[in-house]
């Protein structure tokens, strides 16, 4: 598109798997002394590094950027190498040598929250996945793995860095970490910190002191996170038979911070949204939230810390095994169907548009120009339905032995996905190369079922196809596993959940002996990341909405009325479908149901989704008419409820001392979603009453929420801002529900009032996603026919690109359906991509994915 305009002379640089070739040298040891001060701080490296043997060409290069060099020396002898922007090149002696380096850096002029940067007056890291090269110059790649010594010089009164507690004394500390590791898990924090300890004992009897730190006046929110610290290590030798390895675990909390945490050795960096917690200033899902974050970063210890990537297009390789891992922890601690059909909805709302769009990738990809954009939802969470295909696959037994294999052979290493299949092929004999396609073939499959019934034979047939994607026009045919059942015209099961295991483009199924046609129920658990397309009547999915026994399928057809009365209601103008509707209405009323299903029930399909599904419909999608369908059927279901809500309002409110256990969070969940019906039909009555008594954010939330939804909540918002502008989390919920709740007319409006507000800063990235996050989330308001909402994006994308390419590379995702839509809006959201392409001093992050949205 645009040639290279970046600071960086390695702009537009592609990066290739093909191309891996090992390091040159080992590095035996590493010794970092920090001389800590705001702007000039001084680092003092000391490595053994010994030349491999097998080297092919042992150039000495090491990563560095933005370094100031000011001495570097090989056995004592001072050197002079050849710097460049991205680092230094010298000559060598061919037995082993000490490299000793002194750089300067600018922790407070970072601003890009990459390497060591300032984050209210504390010094913290961010290292994955290159951001040590800004620390000091050093082979900055996975598979370069050694112990660290780190000494820290400071006024701060806590210093951390990663591994065991060597000494502590007034203005210095020193940490040892005994385990190897890549230097992308490096961590150091300097600050006034104060802590909430606690100890665990693990099951082999090593005592291990615990810590989260944060900043005086939060030390009331860590309680729970330290629950769900322990759980998680609990649950992670119960479940895989992992302890922890150190003699101390700490905790970080940081404001300032580009993602959710980051799983350091021994010393976890966490943004504090995702581990401050109180039930006045957190939500039900945000408590949820911060427990399985908690949960994921512990459980990297072993997947990821102990077992790292080789290099980073294995990204996968630690993140879907260990997002994989934590959903099966939230639903041992939780309920299992409510988690898997919550990360449905998400990996359909996140993860299909990625793999149907532009920036559609394999699980495994095959090149990248920034590895920062490449931390995505297909990495993370379609990488872990790969895991939970092969686990479906192998069967429970043998998942867990191929783990154990994995774990004993593996540790220390920095490994590859071909590792990892062998060991499943090493316990299960099973040959993995077809499976593999679901690492190297992007794009979502479409899966095709046809049925016949002849003479007690009933035959499923099975086709698959996948879309082309940027660079694979051909796909070969994945092995899919199928879960499915079948029941009788008395909603009874006459198959159990079966899986059949497709391996052909079309594949047919035949079951034996049925005395009559029966009702099939496919796909149960979702058992693989496709998009089911069966000709099937509403009658039938009625039928399985009542009858069938799978949770997630019984769900799935409540989902598929509600998608299929909503495209209705867009493209003909027809009414909501009454037969939807009372089904809704039984579900609701029904309390033998869990709440927490019954509130996923009555959560509408977004409107991104329905986009969607018109677009491949052959329909150009509206966003208004998509958004008034929206509004139209929940005030229909509200009219209809009218008599009811009430008492439904009332018999679902908690009462009494909050707790964020599930069974109180589901029921809250319910609660909220029938406050805001009620809403519509009381002129907001029930919701200000909630809102003025609430003893806990999710009640103040949802009631604030539902009043301004209903345009009626202006006193509370400014009593909400009023009660809680000092507290920043709860700041940001202010600053998104604006936005959220606005009309379709005014969200761009409001978002740009918002962008000059005292409280707004480009520095935050969760202050900044609070307002632009909800914009591109606002489907009818981003894509308002005027424009608006595109300009404004791109205008602060421009803004925020000087200071922190990852966040706004990652923000640029709010275009990537663009093709969806009307010749007029793809020309306005050109127009936007072009302005940024060309904008100047693009940073290599947001270069990149603009010219790949672009490019489509
Ligand atoms: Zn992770």
């Amino acid at each position: 598109m645009t040639a290279a305009t970046g600071p960086d002379s390695t702009a537009q640089q592609t990066f290739y798997l093909k191309d891996y070739t090992p390091f040159g040298f080992e590095v035996d040891s590493v010794d970092l002394t920090f001389r800590l001060a705001p702007n000039a701080t001084r680092v003092i490296s000391r490595i053994h590094f010994t030349p491999k043997a097998d080297a092919a060409d042992p150039q000495f290069f090491l990563h560095g950027e933005k370094l100031k060099l000011i001495s570097a020396s090989i056995d004592g002898v001072a050197v002079t190498p050849d710097v460049t922007p991205e680092g230094l090149v010298c000559t060598t002696p061919d037995t082993a040598f000490l490299w000793e380096a002194e750089v300067e850096i600018d922790p407070a002029g970072n601003t890009a929250l990459e390497g060591l940067y300032m984050s209210n007056g504390m010094y913290c890291t961010q290292c994955e996945a290159e951001g040590f090269r800004k620390i000091t110059y050093y082979p900055d790649r996975p598979d370069v793995m050694s112990t660290f010594t780190v000494r820290i010089e400071a006024d701060e009164e806590v210093l951390l860095s990663n591994g065991n507690p060597v000494s502590q004394g007034a203005g210095t500390a020193e940490w040892h970490d005994p385990w190897p590791k890549p230097a992308y898990l490096f961590a150091l924090v300097a600050g006034d910190l104060v802590n909430h300890p606690d100890t665990f004992t693990t099951k082999s009897g090593r005592a291990v002191e615990l810590n989260i730190w944060v900043r005086p006046g939060d030390e009331d929110k860590c309680a729970f996170g330290m629950d769900a610290l322990k759980k998680s290590m609990t649950w992670d030798e119960q479940a895989y038979g992992r302890e922890y390895d150190l003699d101390i675990f700490n905790i970080v909390a940081v404001d300032d911070f580009n993602m959710g945490a980051m799983e350091n050795k021994g010393l976890n960096i966490f943004n504090s949204s995702c581990v401050l917690a109180s039930p006045e200033t957190s939500t039900d899902a945000n408590f949820e939230r911060i427990e399985a974050i908690i949960a994921h970063e512990y459980f990297h210890n072993w997947t990821g810390n102990r077992i790292t990537c080789r290099d980073w297009f294995q990204l996968c390789l630690k993140e879907g095994l260990t997002v994989f891992r934590d959903a099966q922890f939230t639903s041992d601690m939780r309920s299992a169907p409510v988690k898997r059909i919550s990360d449905v909805i998400d990996l359909r709302a996140r993860q299909f548009p990625e793999d149907q769009g532009p920036l559609s990738h394999p699980v495994r990809p095959e090149e990248f120009q920034e590895i920062n954009n490449f931390y995505t939802a297909t990495i993370y969470e379609k990488g872990a339905e790969v895991i939970g295909m092969l686990k479906r696959l192998v069967g429970d037994e043998a998942y867990s032995r191929a783990l154990d294999l994995y774990f004993e052979r593996h540790d220390g290493q920095a490994c590859t996905i071909e590792d990892w299949l062998k060991v499943f092929e090493d316990t299960t004999g099973r040959d993995l190369s077809q499976f593999k396609r679901w690492y190297s073939q992007a794009g979502t499959p479409r899966l095709k079922v046809d049925e016949a019934y002849d003479d007690g034979t009933y035959t499923l047939t099975f086709e698959q196809d996948t879309a082309p994607t940027p660079g694979q026009p051909q796909k070969d045919p994945r092995v899919i596993p199928i879960a499915i059942g079948l029941l009788n015209d008395n909603g009874d099961e006459v198959l159990p959940t079966t899986v059949l295991e497709m391996t052909e483009a079309k594949q047919v199924f035949e079951f034996k002996d049925l005395a009559s046609k029966p009702v099939p129920s496919i796909l149960r658990e979702f058992s693989a990341p496709v998009v089911l397309e069966r000709e099937t009547s509403n009658a039938e999915r009625a039928f399985l909405l009542a009858h069938d026994s799978d949770p997630f399928n019984q769900w799935e057809a409540g989902n598929s009325l509600a998608r299929a009365s909503r495209l209705s209601m867009v493209k003909t103008g027809s009414a909501p479908d009454p037969a939807y509707l009372d089904a809704l209405q039984k579900l609701l009323r029904d309390d033998t149901l869990d709440p927490a299903f019954r509130a996923l029930m009555l959560q509408p399909p977004s409107q991104s989704d329905i986009a969607q599904a018109l677009f491949e419909d052959g329909t150009v999608p509206d966003p208004q008419k998509i958004d008034d369908a929206a509004e139209t059927f929940a005030m229909t279901l509200a009219q209809q409820l009218a008599d009811s809500l009430p008492r439904l309002y009332a018999a679902t409110t908690v009462d009494g001392p909050y707790s964020p256990d599930a069974t109180s969070a589901g029921k809250r969940a319910l609660n909220g979603r029938i406050l805001s019906l009620l809403t519509r039909l009381d002129g907001g009555d029930a919701a200000a009453r909630q809102f003025a008594s609430a003893d806990n954010m999710t009640q103040q939330y949802s009631a604030l929420a539902s009043l301004m939804k209903a345009e009626k909540g202006e006193t509370q918002s400014i009593a909400f801002f009023e009660q809680w502008q000092a507290d920043r989390l709860v700041m940001d919920k202010w600053f998104a529900l604006q936005v959220a709740c606005a009309s379709p007319d005014r969200a761009a409006g409001i978002a740009a009032d918002l962008t000059r507000h005292p409280l707004f800063t480009l520095k935050n990235p969760n202050r900044f996603r609070a307002v632009m996050g909800a914009l591109a989330g606002h489907h009818a308001g981003f894509h308002h026919a005027s424009g608006a909402g595109y300009s404004l994006l791109a205008e602060n994308l421009i803004a925020l690109d000087k200071l922190n390419p990852q966040t706004t590379a990652r923000m640029c995702t709010a275009f990537q359906t663009w093709k969806r839509y009307d010749s007029d809006r793809q020309s306005l959201i050109k127009a936007q991509l072009q302005r940024i392409a060309t904008s100047g001093g693009l940073s290599r992050d947001t270069n990149e994915m603009v010219s790949r949205i672009l490019n489509a």
